[in-house]
């Protein structure tokens, strides 16, 4: 299977599993005893911590480790709004989330919180100014995506941090879960920040939160106290190590990864660029495409991919399940008919210039295969 869905997840490195593999063996004492084997368990985790808030260039800042992004994302938002009822109601947001900040911020409208959503301009990002006409004295939560996983949309996180200096009563999170080796950014200045190590080819079942002011964030889930009693439950170490790993070879091979896929996605882009019946949306980071055969389902162009040895997939993994059409395409106020038709091509470190041709090739037939299918 030649592998096109990067942003669903990505294939671990090799140095990131033997790290696993030398931690569960070598360290697989609890973090939390107070043994000497303990001990030492304890000092790798607080050595893959520091590593994690060097790379990210976060050293001010704790880092509280968790099963997910999708957990980061909980624990900020319920955390944080269960803090600033008593100073307002409203939280702010993008029409690009994913549904693990769209979905908690939807429950949170039973806790009397009103959801705003932020404009979009035609590249995919938000609209500062529409932002900044929102920001009133009720807002207490802003949220808003570094890199969008749908179209890979790079948000304009440093902007934003600078405008709410003047807003001291809200917290600002980040969910930067796509962004990582994919865009350069700078995160001081934002409150919370969640990422997830199987995105960045590291392990599945290990996130983080970057926590600006520790003090402001309680826990969701209780039990004995771990990760400075915000996230309890014995340490994934194992897993935290192999995402320190991870993170210093994605940060540290990304120039060079992200120009070669910069090359692939002009090539995959243009391939497509005469055919009548694709609809390409705005070129962001270079390592996704997201492209639609309109007039068919986008399932059915995965399917007819897929029995082509390529794998690739629907506007999102998450939302593909989702009956409902995808929010970002529909905040980039694309007709029914390219959301329903859209697939997401996503590339990641190992892609090589065969797999793209035979992509190129692929997407050629599917597209003659449709005929009339297609208007
Ligand atoms: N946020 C974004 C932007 C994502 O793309 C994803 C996963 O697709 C998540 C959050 C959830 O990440 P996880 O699988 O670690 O829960």
């Amino acid at each position: 299977m030649i592998y096109f869905d990067n942003a669903a997840t990505t294939a671990p490195y090799k140095e990131a599993l033997e790290t696993y593999m030398t931690v569960s063996e070598k360290y697989f004492f609890n973090t939390a005893s107070i043994h000497q084997s303990g001990k030492d368990a304890s000092r790798l985790l607080e050595a893959a911590r520091n590593q994690i808030l060097d790379l990210m260039e976060l050293k001010t800042y704790d880092l509280v480790f968790t099963a997910s992004a999708t957990e980061s994302n909980n624990i900020a938002i319920q955390s944080m709004l269960k803090r600033k009822k008593q100073f307002g109601r409203t939280i702010l947001t993008s029409e690009l989330e994913h549904p693990s900040i769209v979905n908690v911020l939807e429950e949170m409208k039973n806790d009397g919180f009103n959801v705003k959503y932020i404009d979009t301009n035609e590249a995919g990002t938000v609209n500062l100014e529409s932002l900044k006409s929102m920001l009133d004295s009720d807002v207490v939560f802003v949220t808003v995506m570094a890199l969008n996983n749908i179209i890979g949309s790079v948000q304009p996180i440093k902007e934003i941090v600078k405008m709410l200096k003047d807003y001291p009563k809200v917290h600002f999170h980040v969910d930067a879960t796509q962004a990582i080796g994919k865009a350069d950014l700078d995160y001081n200045g934002v409150d919370t920040i969640s990422i997830s190590a199987h995105k960045f080819n590291g392990v599945k079942g290990i996130g983080g939160l970057f926590i600006r002011d520790l003090a402001t964030i309680r826990p969701v889930l209780y039990g004995g106290g771990h990760e400075y009693n915000i996230r309890s439950g014995t340490v994934n170490l194992p897993g935290i190590t192999a995402m320190a790993k991870a993170l210093r070879l994605t940060l540290g091979e990304a120039r060079e990864v992200n120009k070669r896929l910069s090359q692939f996605n002009m090539k995959i882009r243009e391939s497509v660029e005469g055919l009548e019946f694709i609809r390409l949306q705005p070129k962001a980071a270079p390592y996704i495409v997201n492209m639609s055969f309109v007039g068919a389902k986008g399932e059915v162009v995965v399917n007819a991919l897929s029995k082509r040895g390529i794998a690739v997939s629907t506007t999102s993994a998450c939302a593909s399940k989702l009956a409902t059409l995808n929010e970002t395409l529909l905040a980039l106020d694309n007709e029914d008919n390219v959301i329903e038709g859209s697939i997401r091509i996503s590339m990641g470190r190992s892609t090589t210039e065969d797999d793209v041709n035979k992509l190129i090739t692929a997407l050629k037939e599917v597209y003659e295969e449709l005929g009339d299918v297609l208007k």
